[in-house]
């Protein structure tokens, strides 16, 4: 199970959740058991779990932004508690997951089959930070070979954006993270050009627009910043559009140019977990990864047994860290 940052913000309490908890969402595994009315998923196979669970036939589904689905919260409702306190108070799972456990219960729709060619250790990956940020540029931002692009923020579901840009083909990958040696791990993944961002937005946009005078036609913000979500909206060139995939606290607001929007015909969107489309994009994912066009590998920088879980939390912080994975050591994937 990988460590994402969603992760952190509920720990930390920058984001809100109810309490008591389980955390963890981005895991692969193994099916124990199934019950009666499972009819796509299999004792013994390797799953993937999403946090956007999907009907498949509400209009959104089948309009293809299965992340917006309009019986999520049917598709996650549970008749019992999933899982009980020993005084019988029920505990929540983050995401109807829960993965930081040995074992952990989930509807159906929310997991997806892989292959056993696909590692345990990068195949959790595809459940979030490669999900959000691939599926951000593929079918947020639609990015094609004619394209700039710009990526805020140089962690796990940013440099997931630049192998998106680069699989989707972008002429150009701007790189954009405060932490220089981010942005040398950025070019490995393919990013063309690099900006180290200042404190200062101004800045930062004069660096850009150095390197692509009009501005980049995409932007796609992986911090979860209003300022760098509007910084994202200020490196457009006229038509670009600027696509918002961190989550902020609750209550954030956005400030952005009237007259840039509308005279410039600019777009701003969100991309809820990269408006991903799980089930179809895990087999996309995987022909990429086993093709060599999607490193996961190096996206896994360190990994850990879940007993060190805590320190996986801290090594989050480093420059060097994209992504830290937890094995449970006692069970074989
Ligand atoms: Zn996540
Ligand atoms: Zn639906």
């Amino acid at each position: 199970m990988g460590l994402c940052h969603s992760d952190l913000h509920y720990l930390k309490g920058s984001l809100d959740i109810s309490l008591p908890v389980v955390l963890g969402h981005e895991v692969a595994g193994i099916v124990e058991r199934v019950g009666s009315a499972v009819t796509r998923i299999k004792t013994g196979e390797r799953v993937v779990a999403t946090v956007t669970p999907s009907c498949g036939a509400c209009r959104n589904c089948i309009s293809g932004r299965p992340t917006q689905c309009e019986r999520v919260d049917s598709m996650r409702e549970r008749q019992r508690p999933r899982l009980l306190s020993p005084d019988g108070s029920s505990v929540e799972s983050l995401g109807g997951i829960g993965a930081f456990a040995e074992a952990f219960l989930v509807k159906e729709a929310s997991v997806a089959v892989v292959g056993s060619d696909l590692p345990p250790q990068v195949a959790c990956l595809l459940g979030c930070c490669i999900s959000t940020g691939v599926g951000a540029v593929i079918h947020g931002a639609k990015v094609g070979p004619e394209d700039t692009v710009a990526v805020i923020g140089c962690g796990g579901v940013g440099i997931a954006a630049i192998q998106g840009a680069r699989l989707a083909g972008a002429r150009r990958i701007i790189a954009i993270d405060a932490v220089p040696a981010k942005l040398e791990l950025a070019r490995n993944f393919g990013a063309t050009d690099t900006v180290v961002s200042s404190s200062d937005p101004t800045e930062t946009l004069i660096q850009v627009r150095s390197l692509l005078p009009q501005g980049v036609s995409h932007a796609i913000e992986a911090v979860g910043r209003s300022q760098t979500a509007e910084l994202a909206f200020s490196l457009l060139r006229p038509n670009g559009t600027a696509t918002i995939l961190g989550l902020m606290p609750t209550g954030s607001e956005l400030r952005i140019p009237a007259d840039a929007l509308v005279y410039g015909d600019r777009h701003l969107q969100g991309a809820y977990m990269g408006a991903n489309r799980f089930l179809s994009d895990v087999d996309m994912f995987t022909d990429h990864y086993l093709n060599n066009r999607l490193d996961l590998d190096a996206m896994v920088t360190k990994e850990l047994p879940f007993e060190r879980i805590n320190e996986g939390f801290e090594a989050m912080a480093e420059a060097s860290t994209i992504r830290v994975v937890l094995n449970m050591t006692d069970r074989q994937l």
